[in-house]
């Protein structure tokens, strides 16, 4: 039972306290079974008329009632222990609870729950809940126990304070409320938990958050990380770009440049639409730490943009005598070994790479500074286990996303960064044009590449996605390549796809950055990073099955030089209404901000933080879209009760997580 019940996360009383019900059942009224129809969910009390196993098919339990006024009901088991037949044997009274259906022989209830009662006793006076639950923890058992944690946990508000500033029902009533609300509670409320009970609990369970949040970074910043200052590279590297920084780009420089001076180390992460010029800010970091004499690592998430800022990094900082290793996980073992001691020896200064960098056998001479490439697509783990590489300092650690995180996002499950923005585009840069079109107008499309490879410049052609697996999209992808080679055969069409061999890969990529390749027919591998200024045209197929995010990002691939860039989003009709209004959002909004905030609307907060299993309080009750407003709310009244009582703020943590989060230790 105790693996049971840890498996849904319920452990301590104040887990059971806390474990509110999904809805309610209302057992307070008995209807008269005449009054039934079908689709009801309602309580008849009646006495059994008739109890046999019978065969319909299959064995079952079949029991008839009849109620004071007459009405009869019959009562299906498909599932039934000997004990219950006895229990239900002609006599005895019992109230039903169930969904009445139309049955052959009138109404009846298949599996409704039953409770054998005495004649006249009384009626529950509140509505029944019904608790979220897992094989083998039945309801009852549940509402005993939790009822157990009620009267054994100390209920002592810990946010009296606070009470009357947010109007806050008080602790006490809002969970009595909750786990027993009374027959006249708005049952519409409760269910949308728009209740001012349950609109406490979410509240506590933000101000948790936010707490716990603050306790982790506070408790980072208790470790040391070498104070970095500037001294040669860093300046020689500006001066040697081929652009100026951007207002923007300077800006977030100087927030990095700050935070790396401190023995303690950073947690930054830096936002930026794409094409917003991330990469240059993480190199001049990277610069910061390796001229103090320590080392820095660039992870990315896959291999190709791995292999793309190897590739720039090494072109802006080799002139400048930094010695670079790449490390990546196709390596082959000997490479692997060489790179691992070069790491190790202290002889590589940058080191670039995939997840391969937080292999167990990767050891760090002085590592002072992580970046992290498109965070949200690793783990919180992942991003931990690089801060770990050295366990005497902490590494510096810099963060860069493409994907813009919305406001509740970044104040709930990222309070504990520091965030910078690059809100402004290198200059030159003009909006891509975005265009909707159906398949049947695929002659169009291509007409339109033809006339821009003609003007001197490239497309990208990216396949539908397909969810089953790699395999299955790479064979997709070559298909659409030899489609696309044969209705273009004057052009030169190259393919990319995730099963290709890393080399290839790799000459794909500098073949269409040479301009060797007019149309790159792709899967998603060209999603993140690939940066190839001449191609103005992106054509996505099969649009309507790509998230908001994506579509995005894959359209961030074009416009990156200065020629007016599209976007061609092709979609196979007739469309669903949500899907319509998903390539309305990307085809109406060119700010990655407000598509990421419709698509958190769309498909809720995993999608932005990575791996669902990343250690940081997830949210039970509150809903960051929904409950928006709390979120704000909560981070104020968290930071008040910090500043005013702190064993409180600890109180009301340990309730939320105790047991929970590793982090809490600290
Ligand atoms: P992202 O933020 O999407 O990672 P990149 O770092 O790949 O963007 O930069 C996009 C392109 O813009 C690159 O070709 C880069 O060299 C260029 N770039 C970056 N900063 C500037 C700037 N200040 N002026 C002009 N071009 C820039
Ligand atoms: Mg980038």
């Amino acid at each position: 039972m105790a693996a049971r019940l840890a498996a849904i996360g319920l452990r301590s009383d104040w887990d059971f306290v806390l474990h509110l019900p999904l809805r309610y059942e209302d057992e307070t009224v008995v209807v008269p079974i005449d009054a039934l129809h079908e689709g009801n969910e309602a309580q008849v009390e009646g006495t059994v008329t008739a109890a046999d196993v019978v065969f319909r098919g299959r064995r079952q339990l079949r029991v008839t009632v009849r109620d004071d006024a007459g009405g009869t009901l019959v009562l299906r088991f498909l599932h039934f222990y000997p004990s219950q037949i006895k229990q239900l044997e002609v006599g005895r009274r019992l109230r039903a609870f169930g969904m009445a259906r139309g049955g052959l022989a009138g109404v009846e209830m298949v599996h409704p729950r039953v409770r054998v009662v005495r004649d006249g006793e009384p009626l529950p006076a509140a509505l029944t809940p019904i608790y979220p639950t897992t094989a083998g923890v039945p309801q009852g058992w549940l509402r005993r126990r939790i009822e157990r944690a009620l009267h054994a946990v100390d209920l002592r508000d810990v946010l009296d304070p606070l009470r009357a500033r947010w109007r806050l029902h008080p602790l006490r009533a809002a969970l009595e409320r909750l786990h027993h609300p009374p027959p006249a509670a708005d049952p519409v409320r409760l269910a949308d938990r728009t209740d001012p009970a349950w609109q406490r609990l979410k509240f506590d369970e933000l101000v948790a958050q936010q707490i716990a949040l603050r306790f982790a970074r506070a408790s980072r910043q208790r470790r040391r990380a070498p104070a970095l200052h500037a001294d040669g590279l860093s300046e020689r590297l500006l001066a040697a770009l081929p652009f100026t920084l951007t207002t923007a780009q300077q800006r977030v420089w100087r927030d990095i440049e700050a935070d790396m001076a401190n023995e303690h180390p950073m947690q930054r992460l830096v936002q930026g639409d794409v094409g917003s010029g991330k990469t240059v800010v993480a190199a001049l970091a990277a610069a910061r730490a390796i001229e103090c004499g320590w080392q820095a690592a660039l992870m990315a998430p896959t291999e190709l943009l791995a292999e793309q800022h190897f590739g720039r990094v090494v072109h802006w900082l080799a002139p400048l005598g930094v010695r670079t290793t790449w490390l990546a996980g196709r390596l082959t073992p000997a490479a692997k070994r060489k790179a691992q001691a070069q790491v190790a020896g202290g002889e590589a200064q940058l080191v670039i790479g995939t997840h391969a960098l937080i292999q167990d056998a990767v050891r760090f001479d002085k590592l002072a500074l992580a970046i992290i490439d498109e965070q949200h697509r690793f783990g919180v783990a992942q991003r931990l286990a690089l801060r770990d590489a050295d366990a005497t300092v902490a590494p510096h650690m810099l963060m860069l996303s493409a994907t813009p995180i919305p406001r509740t996002l970044a104040m709930s499950y990222l309070a504990d960064l520091d965030v910078s923005v690059i809100d402004e585009l290198p200059p030159g840069r003009q909006t891509v044009v975005t265009k909707l079109v159906s398949t049947r107008r695929r002659d169009e499309v291509l007409a339109r590449i033809r006339a821009d490879v003609a003007a001197g410049r490239q497309a990208y052609w990216v396949c539908p996605l397909i969810e089953e697996s790699e395999a299955v999209e790479a064979a997709a992808a070559i298909q659409t390549h030899a489609r696309i080679a044969e209705l273009l055969p004057e052009l030169r069409v190259g393919l990319l796809h995730g099963q290709l061999p890393a080399a290839e890969k790799t000459a794909v990529m500098q073949r269409f950055a040479s301009c060797a390749i007019d149309v790159l027919v792709a899967t998603t591998v060209v999603e993140v990073g690939v940066d190839v200024p001449n191609a103005t045209l992106m054509v996505i197929e099969h649009a309507e099955r790509f998230g908001l995010a994506q579509l995005h990002q894959l359209r961030g691939r074009v416009g990156r030089g200065g020629e007016q860039s599209y976007c061609i989003l092709m979609y196979e009709g007739p469309l669903s209404d949500t899907a319509r209004e998903r390539l309305r959002i990307v085809y109406e909004t060119s700010d990655g901000f407000e598509v990421a905030r419709r698509d958190l609307m769309i498909r809720g907060p995993g999608e932005f933080l990575g791996s669902r299993q990343s250690g940081v309080p997830l949210l039970r009750l509150a809903d960051l879209e929904r409950d928006a407003g709390l979120v704000e709310q909560a981070r104020e009244a968290a930071h008040m009760l910090l500043q005013t009582d702190v064993a409180a703020a600890r109180e009301h943590v340990r309730r939320w997580y105790e047991g929970r989060y590793d982090f809490l230790a600290a």
